[in-house]
């Protein structure tokens, strides 16, 4: 097969958009925007050896290339439009083809993005995706927007993906019973769309998680010129995550673990009651887990209202074999 019969065969679909005048095949895709809108755009690559072994199940590949780029737009409330894929393949094989286009499409179909573009090139094995969003003017969830004394949030559970991870590369031995949980989280991340979408008109500022909660949460500070204070004892841990490391080791994971993709935003006091409702609406689950304060840029963590210091030790336990 040569790289245009692969473009019509596996990436050439009609996902029924209106907004999409001209899709894979010309020069450059030709999209409609609404009056009054911004475009969100968004690229993460994933490349093999790097952001993936190189021998993971094309289907779930597919799933996370999007889901990824996804979870950009969700962190800024956006909603999905439209995506394009350059992809860089080894070799022609049909059965990962189909398989990635497999988790691709699935996702794609679900949040009604239509792929309108890309590129393909013979190389070592990676995969580049932007992804296209609108937002209502002047509505973006932007980083540098939380005032001081407003509350900090995470959706779901963190560090899981980080103990799958781990799991995988034989550092941890999980409970049989949690396995398939740990596995999915750490290869199966679901971006938080609907619950950005919800957050437009409630949170402060946002972001996803996807290099651990205190380096993110970093960025919000330095943006929003504020300091973060985290209690410890309210990070939502899985009870996986207890069973099979504990609790502080949980935490060192929520903290440090890349890959959740979980929403991390702020929220003024006076907002509270409409955030609950309006995740409850979405059957998304959130936790606070802090407050924004005055002060230098940073994040401050505490246990049982005490700084807690992250001990080499524990930190080591997991970063020695990266
Ligand atoms: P060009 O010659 O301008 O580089 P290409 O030959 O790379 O164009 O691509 C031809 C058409 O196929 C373009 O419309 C491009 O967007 C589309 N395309 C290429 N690769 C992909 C892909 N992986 N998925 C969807 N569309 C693709
Ligand atoms: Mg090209």
């Amino acid at each position: 097969m040569n790289e245009f019969e692969i473009i019509k065969q596996y990436f050439t679909t009609d996902s029924g958009r209106k907004d999409v005048i001209m899709g894979p095949g010309d020069d450059c895709a030709l999209l409609q925007m609404q009056p009054n809108t911004l475009l969100a755009v968004s690229t993460d690559t994933l490349v093999a050896g790097v952001h993936f072994f190189a021998d993971m199940d094309p289907v779930a590949l597919g799933h996370r290339a999007l889901a990824v780029n996804l979870s950009d737009l969700a962190a800024m409330g956006a909603d999905p439009c439209w995506v394009s894929l350059a992809l860089t393949l080894p070799e022609v094989n049909e059965a990962w083809l189909r398989g990635f286009c497999e988790g691709f499409f699935e996702l794609a179909e679900y949040y009604n993005v239509a792929l309108v573009g890309g590129d393909m090139t013979r190389g070592p094995l990676s995969i580049t995706v932007t992804v296209h969003g609108s937002l209502p003017r002047d509505r973006g969830l932007r980083r540098n927007g939380a005032k001081a004394g407003d509350g900090i949030y995470v959706t779901g559970t963190l560090g899981d993906a980080a103990l799958g991870l781990q799991q995988q590369l034989g550092k941890v031995t999980v409970d049989e019973q949690h396995c398939e949980f740990v596995r999915t989280k750490f290869e199966h991340p679901h971006p938080r769309i609907l619950a950005g979408q919800a957050l437009r008109n409630i949170a402060s500022s946002a972001l996803d998680l996807s290099d651990g909660l205190l380096g993110d949460l970093g960025h919000i500070t330095a943006a929003s010129s504020l300091r973060a204070q985290l209690e410890l004892e309210h990070l939502p841990l899985s009870q996986a995550m207890i069973d099979t490391v504990g609790l502080e080791q949980g935490w060192q994971l929520a903290l440090t673990g890349g890959d959740d993709y979980e929403l991390c935003f702020t929220v003024p006091e006076m907002h509270r009651g409409q955030l609950e409702t309006a995740l409850a609406h979405c059957g998304v689950k959130f936790t606070r887990i802090g407050r924004m304060v005055a002060g230098e840029p940073g994040v401050e963590l505490l246990a049982e209202g005490k700084p807690y210091k992250l001990t080499a030790r524990s930190w080591d336990h997991f970063r020695s074999g990266e």
